[in-house]
């Protein structure tokens, strides 16, 4: 525990010295975890308003939009004012880069590029004045897990100059933290990391979903047991059931997820209470960011109906977000969490809305077979299911080869896809592995051109 002291305060020092602004406003988002859920609203809304305020007096963009809308912001007076703000569409904000920026001189950012999954890259500016490392700091202090001790990340990385590599390990002192490029996961990579693993016994690993499953699954199918870190946290892409529980069998630790997103930087993570009981559901970060769950129209949906998410971080005054529509679904959870704390729970992510399963007679929502496997989860590793363009489906699987039966199990679920297709085609294929798009896993891909 003495190092875990240390290393707490070692953190509080660095940042206090470099980035007093940033620690003032962690002690804030602290002190708003013992407001009641009703106080927290209320902040969350006066931020909100303040924010439209702004947007429509210094972006040009959102003048306009909110013009042509005949919205004045003194008009949003409570939150059924608020759904008749316009959403900011994915197109609008690629296209509009320009006129959305509000850029005062004194103002510190960072450029961020975005759209790796869907194809279209656009690029979004963070402000640096209110930090999401704040929210990810306050995070971690929901997980239980202690800082310091060596680490372990597989995401993308580029430590090219001896700049980057010294700030890194300035960054870590005292601890190490070993890395694994996620675009470059060949077998002698993996390899060599994990001897590394096994020298540095990293407490905490960071991840993109698609890098820690594929070394899950490598462990397990080589039968290679390593020493249990406390916990991994997913990044990047949706957490599903399958791969949690296979990180779980191949790690032996809790693993948490999140849900981040590049044009608001964290919106929700899961308590030490979730892992443990290895629910889908998270926290929102409902103080700095507000999310919605709406129809089409941009209507709010009741708690527990699925609906596309728009979310507004309340605190970006560089590149204001209001009510943009991320492309993702997913619900509000109703009830409080075993934790006490004050922030909302949302259902995991489901997947993007443009992916469609086609039938035989209409379509159906992809994250309608995300979960397929749900029931007999330990009879594999991955799956994706892909729709080609002629309509006919590719099943592919990573068979548990240790699950008795499991071949008889995913007999049932190709069965059961089959019957919902109707006279389409299905063709389940075994694989070894399901490769990941840079560590991002998409389980339903679809080619077929909507008409
Ligand atoms: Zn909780």
């Amino acid at each position: 525990m003495k190092t875990d002291k240390f290393a707490e305060k070692w953190r509080e020092i660095r940042c206090r010295l470099a980035k007093p602004q940033w620690w003032k406003q962690f002690r804030q988002s602290m002190a708003n975890e013992r407001l009641s859920p009703e106080a927290l609203a209320e902040f969350n809304f006066r931020l909100r308003l303040d924010l439209l305020k702004f947007a429509y007096e210094e972006s040009p963009y959102y003048h306009a939009l909110y013009k042509a809308a005949g919205l004045e912001p003194g008009d949003v007076k409570t939150e059924e004012d608020w759904a008749k703000v316009p959403m900011l569409t994915r197109e609008a904000l690629r296209y509009n880069f320009e006129t959305i920026k509000v850029a005062h001189p004194q103002s510190t950012y960072k450029l961020y590029t975005t759209g790796g999954s869907t194809g279209e890259p656009s690029k979004v500016l963070k402000d640096d004045g209110f930090s999401s490392v704040v929210m990810n700091w306050r995070a971690g202090t929901w997980t239980g897990v202690p800082v310091g001790g060596n680490s372990a990340t597989i995401m993308r990385t580029h430590h090219a100059t001896w700049k980057t590599r010294f700030r890194h390990f300035l960054a870590n002192f005292p601890a190490t933290n070993i890395m694994l490029d996620a675009g470059d996961m060949s077998e002698e990579k993996i390899e060599r990391f994990i001897r590394q693993w096994r020298h540095y016994k990293p407490r905490r690993i960071s991840s993109y979903v698609g890098g820690i499953h594929q070394l899950a699954v490598y462990c397990l199918q080589q039968g290679i047991k390593l020493p249990a870190p406390d916990a991994v946290f997913t990044t990047a892409a949706p957490l599903s059931s399958t791969v949690r529980a296979d990180i779980v069998r191949a790690f032996g630790c809790l693993v948490f997820d999140n849900y981040v997103a590049t044009e608001a930087h964290p919106m929700a993570n899961q308590c030490r209470h979730l892992a443990e009981i290895s629910s889908p559901a998270l926290h929102i970060h409902s103080d700095y960011r507000h999310l919605e769950f709406v129809d089409e129209f941009g209507t709010p949906l009741p708690v527990g109906e699925v609906g596309d998410i728009l979310v507004t971080d309340c605190m970006d005054r560089v590149f204001p977000i209001i009510r943009y529509r991320l492309g993702d679904r997913g619900r509000l959870l109703p009830g409080r969490c075993a934790c006490g704390r004050p922030f909302p729970l949302m259902d995991a992510v489901h997947g993007r809305s443009f992916d469609f399963i086609y039938l035989e007679h209409g379509k159906i929502a992809g994250e309608c077979w995300a979960t397929a496997f749900d029931d007999c989860l330990n009879a594999i590793h991955n799956f994706q299911i892909h729709q080609h363009q002629d309509k006919s489906v590719t099943l592919s699987v990573v068979m548990n080869h240790a699950y008795p039966d499991a071949e008889k199990a995913i007999a049932t679920v190709a069965a059961n896809l089959q019957r919902q297709l109707g006279s389409l085609p299905l063709t389940v294929e075994y694989k070894d592995f399901i490769p990941h798009n840079r560590g991002k896993i998409k389980y339903i891909i679809s080619d077929v051109i909507a008409d």
